[in-house]
Protein backbone atom coordinates (compact mmCIF):
# COMPACT_ATOMS: atom_id res chain seq x y z
CA UNK A 1 0.00 0.00 0.00
CA UNK A 2 1.45 3.26 -0.87
CA UNK A 3 0.23 6.30 0.80
CA UNK A 4 0.07 9.91 -1.06
CA UNK A 5 2.96 11.79 0.81
CA UNK A 6 1.22 14.41 1.67
CA UNK A 7 -1.36 12.55 4.16
CA UNK A 8 1.68 11.01 5.10
CA UNK A 9 3.56 13.83 6.05
CA UNK A 10 0.82 15.21 7.80
CA UNK A 11 -0.12 12.29 10.07
CA UNK A 12 3.55 12.04 10.80
CA UNK A 13 4.09 15.68 11.52
CA UNK A 14 0.86 15.52 13.97
CA UNK A 15 2.31 12.27 15.81
CA UNK A 16 5.98 14.15 16.28
CA UNK A 17 7.06 15.85 19.45
CA UNK A 18 7.12 19.55 18.23
CA UNK A 19 10.61 20.21 17.64
CA UNK A 20 12.40 22.49 15.32
CA UNK A 21 15.27 20.63 12.87
CA UNK A 22 19.20 20.88 14.61
CA UNK A 23 19.93 20.41 10.69
CA UNK A 24 21.80 22.83 9.32
CA UNK A 25 23.18 22.01 5.84
CA UNK A 26 27.65 23.06 6.03
CA UNK A 27 29.93 23.02 3.25
CA UNK A 28 32.62 24.00 4.92
CA UNK A 29 35.69 23.02 6.67
CA UNK A 30 34.74 23.70 10.16
CA UNK A 31 32.55 20.80 10.51
CA UNK A 32 31.52 19.62 13.58
CA UNK A 33 30.05 15.88 14.08
CA UNK A 34 26.00 15.83 13.58
CA UNK A 35 25.72 13.41 16.58
CA UNK A 36 27.97 12.03 18.94
CA UNK A 37 28.88 8.63 20.40
CA UNK A 38 25.72 7.53 22.25
CA UNK A 39 23.56 9.28 20.10
CA UNK A 40 21.24 7.17 18.12
CA UNK A 41 21.14 6.82 14.47
CA UNK A 42 17.67 5.43 13.11
CA UNK A 43 18.18 3.51 9.96
CA UNK A 44 15.57 2.52 7.06
CA UNK A 45 15.73 -1.15 5.53
CA UNK A 46 17.54 -3.98 8.27
CA UNK A 47 19.48 -5.71 5.12
CA UNK A 48 23.04 -6.75 5.24
CA UNK A 49 24.29 -3.69 4.53
CA UNK A 50 22.42 -1.90 7.46
CA UNK A 51 24.08 -4.86 9.47
CA UNK A 52 27.72 -3.84 7.99
CA UNK A 53 27.14 0.00 9.16
CA UNK A 54 25.58 -0.35 12.63
CA UNK A 55 28.79 -3.01 13.38
CA UNK A 56 31.07 -0.39 12.45
CA UNK A 57 29.31 2.49 14.21
CA UNK A 58 28.92 0.18 16.94
CA UNK A 59 32.58 0.24 17.20
CA UNK A 60 32.25 4.40 17.04
CA UNK A 61 30.20 4.58 20.09
CA UNK A 62 26.49 4.91 18.09
CA UNK A 63 23.72 3.32 18.94
CA UNK A 64 21.52 1.90 16.24
CA UNK A 65 17.32 1.57 15.64
CA UNK A 66 16.21 -0.30 12.84
CA UNK A 67 13.11 0.21 10.84
CA UNK A 68 12.47 -3.66 9.06
CA UNK A 69 9.13 -4.82 7.95
CA UNK A 70 10.50 -8.49 8.65
CA UNK A 71 11.32 -9.32 12.02
CA UNK A 72 14.85 -10.89 13.21
CA UNK A 73 15.97 -8.56 10.52
CA UNK A 74 19.95 -8.85 9.60
CA UNK A 75 20.93 -5.06 11.27
CA UNK A 76 17.89 -5.25 13.82
CA UNK A 77 20.03 -8.73 15.46
CA UNK A 78 23.19 -5.92 15.85
CA UNK A 79 21.11 -2.98 16.94
CA UNK A 80 19.85 -1.81 19.91
CA UNK A 81 16.59 -1.69 19.23
CA UNK A 82 14.44 -2.26 15.75
CA UNK A 83 11.11 -1.33 15.05
CA UNK A 84 8.85 -3.96 12.81
CA UNK A 85 6.59 -1.99 10.69
CA UNK A 86 6.52 -1.07 6.96
CA UNK A 87 8.42 1.78 5.31
CA UNK A 88 5.07 3.45 4.48
CA UNK A 89 3.81 2.81 7.80
CA UNK A 90 3.06 6.47 9.62
CA UNK A 91 3.11 4.84 13.04
CA UNK A 92 6.47 3.04 12.60
CA UNK A 93 8.37 5.88 11.01
CA UNK A 94 7.44 8.32 13.65
CA UNK A 95 8.34 5.80 16.11
CA UNK A 96 11.79 5.75 14.27
CA UNK A 97 11.86 9.26 14.13
CA UNK A 98 11.67 10.03 17.68
CA UNK A 99 13.98 7.58 18.95
CA UNK A 100 16.65 8.98 16.06
CA UNK A 101 18.90 12.06 16.32
CA UNK A 102 20.07 11.26 12.84
CA UNK A 103 18.50 9.04 9.77
CA UNK A 104 20.21 7.28 7.14
CA UNK A 105 18.63 4.99 4.71
CA UNK A 106 20.47 1.69 3.40
CA UNK A 107 18.88 0.18 0.77
CA UNK A 108 17.18 1.99 -2.41
CA UNK A 109 13.33 1.02 -2.10
CA UNK A 110 12.64 3.86 0.32
CA UNK A 111 10.44 6.26 -1.44
CA UNK A 112 12.20 9.96 -2.11
CA UNK A 113 9.36 11.52 -0.96
CA UNK A 114 9.49 9.88 2.58
CA UNK A 115 12.96 10.87 2.50
CA UNK A 116 12.40 14.48 1.72
CA UNK A 117 9.63 14.64 4.39
CA UNK A 118 11.79 13.05 7.31
CA UNK A 119 14.60 15.86 6.10
CA UNK A 120 12.71 18.59 7.19
CA UNK A 121 12.12 16.72 10.91
CA UNK A 122 15.50 14.88 11.09
CA UNK A 123 19.01 15.39 10.02
CA UNK A 124 19.29 12.96 7.08
CA UNK A 125 22.35 13.84 5.47
CA UNK A 126 22.12 11.59 2.25
CA UNK A 127 19.38 13.98 1.41
CA UNK A 128 16.73 12.77 -1.20
CA UNK A 129 17.92 13.51 -4.52
CA UNK A 130 20.78 10.98 -5.13
CA UNK A 131 17.97 7.98 -4.07
CA UNK A 132 15.31 9.74 -6.66
CA UNK A 133 17.85 9.83 -9.31
CA UNK A 134 19.82 6.06 -8.86
CA UNK A 135 15.95 4.58 -8.57
CA UNK A 136 15.09 5.61 -12.00
CA UNK A 137 17.51 4.05 -14.84
CA UNK A 138 16.14 6.71 -17.11
CA UNK A 139 17.01 9.49 -14.48
CA UNK A 140 20.27 8.09 -13.85
CA UNK A 141 21.42 8.41 -17.24
CA UNK A 142 20.41 11.76 -17.79
CA UNK A 143 22.32 12.83 -14.52
CA UNK A 144 25.52 10.88 -16.17
CA UNK A 145 24.65 12.74 -19.29
CA UNK A 146 24.59 15.83 -17.54
CA UNK A 147 28.31 15.11 -16.26
CA UNK A 148 29.77 14.27 -19.16
CA UNK A 149 29.88 10.41 -18.19
CA UNK A 150 30.53 8.34 -21.11
CA UNK A 151 27.20 5.36 -20.78
CA UNK A 152 26.54 2.86 -23.25
CA UNK A 153 24.28 4.16 -25.70
CA UNK A 154 20.41 4.09 -25.07
CA UNK A 155 17.11 4.95 -25.33
CA UNK A 156 14.19 4.87 -22.74
CA UNK A 157 10.88 3.82 -24.53
CA UNK A 158 7.14 3.22 -23.33
CA UNK A 159 5.65 1.18 -25.72
CA UNK A 160 6.29 -1.43 -28.59
CA UNK A 161 6.43 0.89 -31.25
CA UNK A 162 9.17 3.20 -29.55
CA UNK A 163 10.68 -0.19 -28.57
CA UNK A 164 11.18 -1.42 -32.24
CA UNK A 165 12.34 1.79 -33.40
CA UNK A 166 14.89 1.84 -31.10
CA UNK A 167 16.20 -1.49 -31.59
CA UNK A 168 16.05 -0.57 -34.81
CA UNK A 169 18.26 2.30 -34.13
CA UNK A 170 20.99 0.81 -31.38
CA UNK A 171 20.62 -2.67 -33.39
CA UNK A 172 20.94 -5.84 -32.06
CA UNK A 173 22.34 -7.00 -29.58
CA UNK A 174 20.30 -5.18 -26.95
CA UNK A 175 19.75 -5.12 -23.65
CA UNK A 176 16.37 -3.93 -21.74
CA UNK A 177 15.89 -2.75 -18.35
CA UNK A 178 13.02 -1.74 -16.34
CA UNK A 179 13.40 1.66 -15.28
CA UNK A 180 12.80 1.16 -11.74
CA UNK A 181 12.79 -1.92 -9.29
CA UNK A 182 15.20 -3.91 -11.00
CA UNK A 183 18.41 -5.59 -9.05
CA UNK A 184 20.83 -8.41 -9.87
CA UNK A 185 19.81 -8.69 -13.20
CA UNK A 186 16.01 -8.97 -12.48
CA UNK A 187 13.48 -7.03 -14.94
CA UNK A 188 16.58 -8.05 -17.55
CA UNK A 189 16.24 -8.85 -21.23
CA UNK A 190 18.93 -9.50 -23.96
CA UNK A 191 17.78 -9.42 -27.08
CA UNK A 192 20.78 -11.15 -29.14
CA UNK A 193 18.11 -12.12 -32.19
CA UNK A 194 15.20 -10.45 -33.33
CA UNK A 195 13.49 -13.67 -32.33
CA UNK A 196 14.39 -13.19 -28.94
CA UNK A 197 11.47 -12.69 -26.48
CA UNK A 198 10.20 -8.83 -25.54
CA UNK A 199 8.96 -7.98 -21.98
CA UNK A 200 5.53 -8.07 -21.73
CA UNK A 201 3.54 -5.09 -23.07
CA UNK A 202 2.80 -3.67 -19.45
CA UNK A 203 6.02 -3.80 -18.23
CA UNK A 204 6.94 -1.69 -21.51
CA UNK A 205 4.31 0.64 -20.95
CA UNK A 206 5.62 1.43 -17.25
CA UNK A 207 9.06 2.48 -19.27
CA UNK A 208 12.13 0.27 -20.11
CA UNK A 209 15.91 1.17 -20.98
CA UNK A 210 17.17 0.21 -23.79
CA UNK A 211 21.09 -0.12 -23.91
CA UNK A 212 23.52 -1.75 -26.74
CA UNK A 213 24.93 -4.74 -25.28
CA UNK A 214 28.55 -3.36 -24.36
CA UNK A 215 30.97 -6.47 -25.12
CA UNK A 216 33.47 -5.29 -21.87
CA UNK A 217 35.99 -7.19 -21.23
CA UNK A 218 36.05 -6.43 -17.59
CA UNK A 219 33.94 -5.13 -14.81
CA UNK A 220 34.90 -2.84 -12.34
CA UNK A 221 33.83 -0.83 -9.66
CA UNK A 222 34.87 2.16 -7.81
CA UNK A 223 33.64 3.25 -4.55
CA UNK A 224 33.69 6.70 -3.70
CA UNK A 225 32.58 8.57 0.17
CA UNK A 226 31.75 12.35 -0.09
CA UNK A 227 31.59 14.15 3.30
CA UNK A 228 28.95 17.22 4.73
CA UNK A 229 32.37 19.55 4.07
CA UNK A 230 32.34 17.96 0.68
CA UNK A 231 35.70 16.44 0.83
CA UNK A 232 36.03 13.34 -1.13
CA UNK A 233 37.67 9.65 -0.80
CA UNK A 234 38.16 7.83 -3.62
CA UNK A 235 38.46 4.35 -2.94
CA UNK A 236 41.15 2.19 -5.26
CA UNK A 237 38.66 0.17 -8.12
CA UNK A 238 38.00 -3.27 -7.66
CA UNK A 239 36.91 -6.21 -10.47
CA UNK A 240 33.90 -7.79 -10.44
CA UNK A 241 32.58 -11.56 -12.13
CA UNK A 242 28.87 -11.48 -12.10
CA UNK A 243 27.10 -15.10 -12.40
CA UNK A 244 23.90 -15.09 -13.42
CA UNK A 245 23.87 -11.28 -13.20
CA UNK A 246 24.74 -11.63 -9.42
CA UNK A 247 27.93 -10.47 -8.09
CA UNK A 248 29.89 -13.61 -7.62
CA UNK A 249 33.64 -12.07 -7.01
CA UNK A 250 35.40 -8.99 -5.75
CA UNK A 251 39.13 -8.83 -6.97
CA UNK A 252 40.84 -5.77 -4.98
CA UNK A 253 42.57 -4.37 -6.81
CA UNK A 254 41.52 -4.20 -9.83
CA UNK A 255 43.66 -5.91 -12.30
CA UNK A 256 44.05 -3.21 -14.53
CA UNK A 257 46.69 -0.82 -16.16
CA UNK A 258 47.51 2.10 -13.91
CA UNK A 259 46.20 4.40 -17.00
CA UNK A 260 42.57 2.74 -16.69
CA UNK A 261 42.88 2.89 -12.90
CA UNK A 262 43.54 6.38 -12.94
CA UNK A 263 40.54 7.15 -15.30
CA UNK A 264 38.13 5.40 -13.11
CA UNK A 265 39.30 6.94 -10.24
CA UNK A 266 38.81 10.33 -12.14
CA UNK A 267 35.48 9.18 -13.17
CA UNK A 268 34.28 8.74 -9.26
CA UNK A 269 36.23 12.06 -8.02
CA UNK A 270 34.40 13.87 -10.68
CA UNK A 271 30.53 12.33 -10.37
CA UNK A 272 30.94 12.56 -6.39
CA UNK A 273 32.04 16.42 -6.84
CA UNK A 274 29.22 16.84 -9.26
CA UNK A 275 26.82 15.04 -7.44
CA UNK A 276 27.15 16.90 -4.39
CA UNK A 277 26.27 14.19 -2.46
CA UNK A 278 26.39 12.93 1.73
CA UNK A 279 27.50 9.30 2.11
CA UNK A 280 28.91 6.63 0.03
CA UNK A 281 28.19 5.93 -3.79
CA UNK A 282 28.96 2.85 -5.99
CA UNK A 283 29.79 3.36 -9.80
CA UNK A 284 30.00 0.12 -11.64
CA UNK A 285 31.70 0.38 -15.07
CA UNK A 286 32.55 -1.72 -17.81
CA UNK A 287 35.82 -1.14 -19.59
CA UNK A 288 36.09 -2.53 -23.21
CA UNK A 289 39.05 -4.15 -24.92
CA UNK A 290 40.99 -0.55 -26.13
CA UNK A 291 40.64 0.57 -22.17
CA UNK A 292 37.68 2.38 -22.61
CA UNK A 293 35.43 3.26 -19.77
CA UNK A 294 31.76 3.27 -19.80
CA UNK A 295 29.55 3.58 -16.24
CA UNK A 296 26.91 1.10 -16.09
CA UNK A 297 24.97 1.67 -13.04
CA UNK A 298 25.05 3.83 -9.67
CA UNK A 299 24.40 2.58 -6.19
CA UNK A 300 23.45 5.85 -3.54
CA UNK A 301 25.12 3.74 -0.70
CA UNK A 302 28.14 0.96 0.29
CA UNK A 303 27.67 -1.53 -2.46
CA UNK A 304 28.78 -5.46 -2.32
CA UNK A 305 31.68 -4.90 -4.34
CA UNK A 306 32.63 -2.56 -1.19
CA UNK A 307 32.41 -5.48 1.08
CA UNK A 308 36.27 -6.18 0.33
CA UNK A 309 37.10 -3.45 2.33
CA UNK A 310 36.32 -4.48 5.32
CA UNK A 311 39.77 -6.94 5.31
CA UNK A 312 41.88 -5.27 2.78
CA UNK A 313 41.30 -1.67 3.60
CA UNK A 314 40.74 1.14 6.58
CA UNK A 315 38.78 2.76 7.04
CA UNK A 316 36.37 0.26 5.08
CA UNK A 317 33.36 1.49 3.16
CA UNK A 318 31.47 0.97 6.36
CA UNK A 319 33.12 3.22 8.55
CA UNK A 320 33.32 6.30 5.87
CA UNK A 321 29.95 5.97 5.59
CA UNK A 322 29.37 6.64 9.23
CA UNK A 323 31.91 9.11 9.34
CA UNK A 324 30.41 10.51 6.25
CA UNK A 325 26.93 10.52 7.40
CA UNK A 326 28.00 11.95 11.35
CA UNK A 327 29.68 14.90 10.27
CA UNK A 328 33.29 13.24 11.01
CA UNK A 329 36.47 13.96 8.72
CA UNK A 330 37.01 11.47 6.06
CA UNK A 331 39.43 9.29 6.55
CA UNK A 332 42.26 8.70 3.58
CA UNK A 333 41.68 5.10 2.68
CA UNK A 334 44.64 2.89 2.91
CA UNK A 335 44.91 -0.48 1.25
CA UNK A 336 46.66 -3.14 3.09
CA UNK A 337 46.39 -6.12 1.15
CA UNK A 338 45.30 -7.82 -2.08
CA UNK A 339 41.55 -9.35 -1.19
CA UNK A 340 38.83 -11.63 -3.11
CA UNK A 341 35.02 -11.38 -1.76
CA UNK A 342 33.39 -14.09 -2.60
CA UNK A 343 29.65 -14.17 -2.01
CA UNK A 344 27.86 -16.64 -0.12
CA UNK A 345 24.31 -17.23 -1.69
CA UNK A 346 21.62 -19.78 -0.64
CA UNK A 347 22.27 -22.36 -2.38
CA UNK A 348 26.29 -22.47 -1.59
CA UNK A 349 25.33 -22.40 2.38
CA UNK A 350 25.30 -26.27 2.85
CA UNK A 351 28.80 -26.65 1.43
CA UNK A 352 29.89 -23.06 3.43
CA UNK A 353 28.42 -25.07 6.65
CA UNK A 354 30.54 -28.16 6.17
CA UNK A 355 33.94 -25.90 4.95
CA UNK A 356 33.48 -23.58 7.89
CA UNK A 357 35.48 -25.23 10.34
CA UNK A 358 38.48 -26.23 7.64
CA UNK A 359 38.43 -22.57 5.89
CA UNK A 360 42.23 -21.26 5.62
CA UNK A 361 42.97 -18.42 8.72
CA UNK A 362 43.31 -15.97 5.31
CA UNK A 363 39.63 -16.41 5.34
CA UNK A 364 37.56 -14.11 6.96
CA UNK A 365 33.79 -15.25 7.05
CA UNK A 366 30.82 -12.25 7.07
CA UNK A 367 27.55 -14.18 7.79
CA UNK A 368 24.44 -11.78 7.53
CA UNK A 369 22.08 -14.08 9.94
CA UNK A 370 19.20 -14.15 7.63
CA UNK A 371 16.90 -17.48 8.99
CA UNK A 372 15.54 -18.42 5.42
CA UNK A 373 18.15 -19.68 2.44
CA UNK A 374 17.13 -19.06 -0.41
CA UNK A 375 18.50 -19.30 -4.45
CA UNK A 376 20.22 -15.98 -5.38
CA UNK A 377 19.79 -14.90 -1.82
CA UNK A 378 23.18 -13.41 -0.25
CA UNK A 379 23.64 -15.18 3.06
CA UNK A 380 27.08 -13.93 3.36
CA UNK A 381 30.35 -13.16 1.53
CA UNK A 382 33.65 -14.42 2.74
CA UNK A 383 37.32 -12.03 2.27
CA UNK A 384 40.29 -14.24 1.12
CA UNK A 385 43.21 -11.67 2.03
CA UNK A 386 47.01 -12.63 1.36
CA UNK A 387 49.62 -10.99 -0.82
CA UNK A 388 49.05 -12.76 -4.09
CA UNK A 389 46.17 -12.89 -6.64
CA UNK A 390 47.12 -15.98 -7.85
CA UNK A 391 47.46 -17.50 -4.68
CA UNK A 392 43.96 -16.66 -3.64
CA UNK A 393 42.67 -17.09 -6.73
CA UNK A 394 44.10 -20.88 -6.77
CA UNK A 395 43.14 -21.43 -3.50
CA UNK A 396 39.39 -20.30 -3.84
CA UNK A 397 39.40 -22.95 -6.55
CA UNK A 398 39.81 -25.64 -4.76
CA UNK A 399 37.68 -25.17 -1.89
CA UNK A 400 34.42 -26.95 -3.07
CA UNK A 401 31.98 -24.33 -1.52
CA UNK A 402 31.54 -22.63 -5.55
CA UNK A 403 31.88 -23.42 -9.35
CA UNK A 404 35.36 -23.43 -10.04
CA UNK A 405 36.55 -20.40 -12.52
CA UNK A 406 35.02 -20.58 -16.08
CA UNK A 407 38.32 -20.38 -18.84
CA UNK A 408 36.18 -16.98 -19.75
CA UNK A 409 36.27 -15.86 -15.68
CA UNK A 410 40.35 -16.45 -16.28
CA UNK A 411 40.73 -14.42 -19.32
CA UNK A 412 38.37 -11.68 -18.14
CA UNK A 413 40.47 -11.53 -14.65
CA UNK A 414 43.86 -11.69 -16.74
CA UNK A 415 42.86 -9.07 -20.05
CA UNK A 416 44.42 -5.54 -20.30
CA UNK A 417 46.05 -6.46 -17.06
CA UNK A 418 49.06 -4.63 -15.60
CA UNK A 419 51.90 -5.50 -18.11
CA UNK A 420 53.24 -8.21 -15.29
CA UNK A 421 50.21 -9.91 -15.44
CA UNK A 422 49.44 -10.10 -19.60
CA UNK A 423 49.18 -13.08 -20.99
CA UNK A 424 49.02 -15.11 -18.17
CA UNK A 425 47.09 -18.29 -17.32
CA UNK A 426 46.92 -20.51 -14.44
CA UNK A 427 45.38 -23.50 -16.81
CA UNK A 428 47.93 -22.93 -19.89
P1 LIG B 1 21.41 -4.60 -11.77
O1 LIG B 1 22.77 -4.75 -11.12
O2 LIG B 1 20.59 -3.52 -11.14
O3 LIG B 1 20.67 -5.86 -11.93
P2 LIG B 1 22.92 -3.82 -14.12
O4 LIG B 1 22.62 -2.77 -15.12
O5 LIG B 1 24.13 -3.60 -13.29
O6 LIG B 1 21.63 -4.04 -13.26
O7 LIG B 1 23.07 -5.20 -14.90
C1 LIG B 1 23.47 -6.40 -14.27
C2 LIG B 1 24.60 -7.04 -15.06
O8 LIG B 1 24.18 -7.33 -16.39
C3 LIG B 1 25.82 -6.15 -15.21
O9 LIG B 1 26.67 -6.22 -14.08
C4 LIG B 1 26.45 -6.75 -16.46
O10 LIG B 1 27.13 -7.93 -16.14
C5 LIG B 1 25.23 -7.11 -17.31
N1 LIG B 1 24.89 -5.99 -18.21
C6 LIG B 1 24.10 -4.95 -17.94
N2 LIG B 1 24.01 -4.08 -18.96
C7 LIG B 1 24.77 -4.58 -19.94
C8 LIG B 1 25.11 -4.14 -21.28
N3 LIG B 1 24.62 -3.03 -21.79
N4 LIG B 1 25.95 -4.92 -22.01
C9 LIG B 1 26.46 -6.07 -21.49
N5 LIG B 1 26.17 -6.53 -20.26
C10 LIG B 1 25.35 -5.81 -19.47
MG1 LIG C 1 24.52 -3.62 -11.25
Amino acid sequence: MTMRSTQLENSLLNSLPKKESSFIWRESSDVSPLVMPGQTIGVLGGGQLGRMIILEGRRLGYRFVVLDPAIDSPAGQVADEQIVGAYDSPVAMARLMEKSDLVVYEFENIDPDMVRMIETIKPLPQGSNLLRWTRHRGQERKVLQDAQIPTAPYQVVTSKTELLEAIEELQLPCVLKVLTGGYDGKGQWVLRTSGDPFPPVDIIEKGILVEKFIPYVKEISVIVARGISGEVEVYPPVMNIHRDQILHMTISPAPIKEGIRTRAEQIAYHLASQLRFVGVLAIEMFVLADGTILVNELAPRPHNSGHITMDTTTPCQFEQFVRAVTGLPLRKSIRKNTGIMVNLLGEHQEAFFEQLAKLPSCAKVHWYGKSVAKEGRKMGHINFVRDSLQDLLELINELPIWKPLSQQEWEAIFAIANNQMEGRRLHD
